[in-house]
């Protein structure tokens, strides 16, 4: 079997995570990495122990779903909660991260940010990356990955 790149390993650990993730509207994962070890992983989904979008509905809000912790921020503060540096770590994500997760990223220290698929890129966004000589490239993900493991 052909051995699996870094970035496809960690996009798919995303597209796992994402999987667990519990609004509706869209379902995110975010790995984060250093020294290519995983250090923290989240997904886009409620506070613990509040109500699921899955169960209630998205609670909407200027068309945003505003009950849910954006996936990279979730990963972020399990960083946090545990005590693990963020700096100079890098973080791979299903989609473009929003605004307010890319001011996050930035102020975590990450440094570079691989995301799989294009979503609503804002243009503030990669100019604040820019600024802060965050590196951010585009990693389409091999679907196929998954289905390999299962045909082993
Ligand atoms: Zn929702
Ligand atoms: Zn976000």
């Amino acid at each position: 079997m052909e051995r699996i790149s870094w970035h496809q390993y960690f996009l798919a650990q995303s597209h796992l995570l994402s999987f667990r993730s519990t609004c509706t509207r869209l379902t995110v994962g975010a790995t984060i990495v250093r020294d290519k070890r995983i250090i923290a992983g989240g997904y886009n989904g409620s506070i613990a122990g509040g109500e699921h979008c899955i169960d209630e509905g998205c609670y909407v809000i200027d068309n945003h779903c505003v009950r849910t912790i954006h996936a990279e921020v979730n990963a972020i503060l399990q960083c946090a909660k545990f005590g693990v540096p963020t700096n100079g770590a890098e973080i791979y994500v299903t989609h473009y991260p929003c605004l307010p997760c890319c001011k996050s990223i930035i102020q975590a220290g990450i440094k570079s940010v691989y995301y799989a698929e294009d979503y609503k890129n804002h243009p503030y966004a990669e100019e604040l990356y820019e600024k802060a000589g965050v590196h951010v490239e585009h990693v389409p993900f091999d679907k196929s990955i998954f289905a390999k493991i299962f045909s082993k």
